[in-house]
């Protein structure tokens, strides 16, 4: 390799996909966003027009239509969305859990759905893990399939649950066998894919929660939903394995989200630092306003080199668990920084709706908390790399 074909691999890589990111962000301005913003809505075009791109079908293997690319691929279109000041999270999840039915759906399954999924005629956007009473502690969640006959029968509520009105389909995690049942807390859980085409009115209902940021993100209350058995994912009572084994990629990917939005916050401090003029200079030619986007613009390059190598890792096949998990720790402060220096780079009109900076500064501010919160990373990286003590 030689010197130029190193920078460029740290620079720009899939340069294509860049590109065509760019041009699709182009058409959707700040202006689309806040409108969105306020009527609470969904980008239905946007993210239409990325699945009629096949972007979101870059991990979706050849052979059912997706584009089979590696998880770099991935991470570049989440990035370069938000880095353009666009909204990558109502789009992602679908790269996000997919996995889950390629990894472990049966030839049958993966056939019935991947296929559709990849052409967009099916929404794969909505994930419920999370619950009401029992947030981050994931084994002791309370929604319970029951086995009955050929078909389950689910109970139980989840919050959180992301788009969901704006899916066809939820993955959806519940317990099988009582805690009280099972050897071990992480058994007895299993994953299904419903199909909320069906299910809503039948079992299922979606009610939006309002949020700091639009998100569309709602509570699912589940009541005797009857579901086919081959709704079931893989092996019953195996289905927290199987989101674990989803981990790694969707860390890498929310690391990327991450180092997107701060890429898009620095680049708007950086130019309205140049061009804002007080006491007769430019605000940036003041090292008071410089140094803060200087730092925040490091250590969002260290982020982004971990989130490279996490990437690299994980198509290699290598064990990648401390990388991704470091990725995303340091990408989602990162992007915090970004976010909050440009907000005081662009003073009082940084609170103005017009400048899209106050709602970026919010969307900024969830890597911390969702997908997994700052502290369940800080235990896994104590915990599995240093070899602490488990703390929960
Ligand atoms: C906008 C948004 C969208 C979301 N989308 C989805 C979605 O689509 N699907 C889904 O399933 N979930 C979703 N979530 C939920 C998200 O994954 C959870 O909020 C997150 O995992 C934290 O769970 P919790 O909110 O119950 O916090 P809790 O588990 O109650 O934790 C609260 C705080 O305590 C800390 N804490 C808890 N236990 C420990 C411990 N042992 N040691 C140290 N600190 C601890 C946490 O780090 C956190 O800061 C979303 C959340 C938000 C806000």
């Amino acid at each position: 390799m030689t010197d130029e074909e190193i920078m460029l691999d740290l620079g720009e890589d899939f340069p294509e996909l860049r590109q065509a990111i760019r041009k699709i962000c182009e058409k959707y301005p700040l202006t689309y966003w806040a409108k969105l913003e306020d009527e609470k809505g969904y980008p239905v075009e946007f993210v239409q027009e990325l699945t009629d791109g096949g972007f979101l079908a870059a991990l979706i293997p050849e052979e059912y239509g997706g584009a089979g690319l590696p998880l770099r691929a991935a991470a570049v279109i989440l990035e370069e969305i938000n880095a353009n000041g666009c909204q990558a999270s109502p789009a992602h999840a679908q790269m996000y859990i997919m996995g889950t039915l390629l990894r472990h759906g049966s030839a049958e399954q993966k056939a019935k759905y991947l296929p559709d999924i990849a052409s967009g005629k099916l929404r794969l956007q909505a994930f419920g893990v999370t619950e009401p009473t029992t947030g981050s502690d994931t084994t002791q969640l309370k929604t319970r399939a029951v086995r009955d006959g050929n078909s389950y029968v689910i109970n139980g509520q989840k919050v959180w649950t992301s788009r969901a009105l704006y899916s066809d389909l939820l993955l959806l995690l519940a317990r099988t066998t009582p805690l009280d049942q099972v050897a071990k807390k992480t058994d007895g859980i299993s994953v299904f894919l419903i199909d909320l085409r069906e299910a809503r009115g039948k079992g299922v209902d979606i009610r939006p929660i309002a949020a700091l940021m639009n998100h569309n993100t709602t509570e699912v209350f589940i009541e005797d939903l009857r579901v086919p058995g081959d709704a079931l994912i893989g092996t019953e009572g195996k289905g927290f394995k199987y989101i674990l084994d989803g981990m790694n990629a969707e860390r890498v990917l929310v690391a990327s989200e991450c180092v997107g939005d701060g890429r898009y916050m620095i680049k708007r401090a950086v130019e309205y630092a140049k061009e804002r003029r007080v006491f007769n200079r430019a605000i940036g030619e003041n090292q008071g306003v410089q140094f803060p986007i200087a730092r925040a613009y490091s250590e969002l390059e260290a982020a982004d080199l971990m989130c490279r190598k996490a990437a690299a890792l994980f198509d290699a096949h290598q064990p990648c668990g401390e990388a991704a998990n470091i990725a995303k720790l340091l990408a989602s402060e990162a992007t915090w920084k970004a976010a909050d220096t440009a907000l005081q780079t662009f003073g009082g009109f940084g609170y103005a709706q017009e400048y899209g900076i106050e709602r970026k500064w919010r969307e900024c501010r969830l890597y911390q908390t969702a997908p997994v919160s700052t502290n369940l990373i800080l235990a896994y990286v104590a915990q599995h790399v240093l070899g602490l003590p488990r703390s929960y």
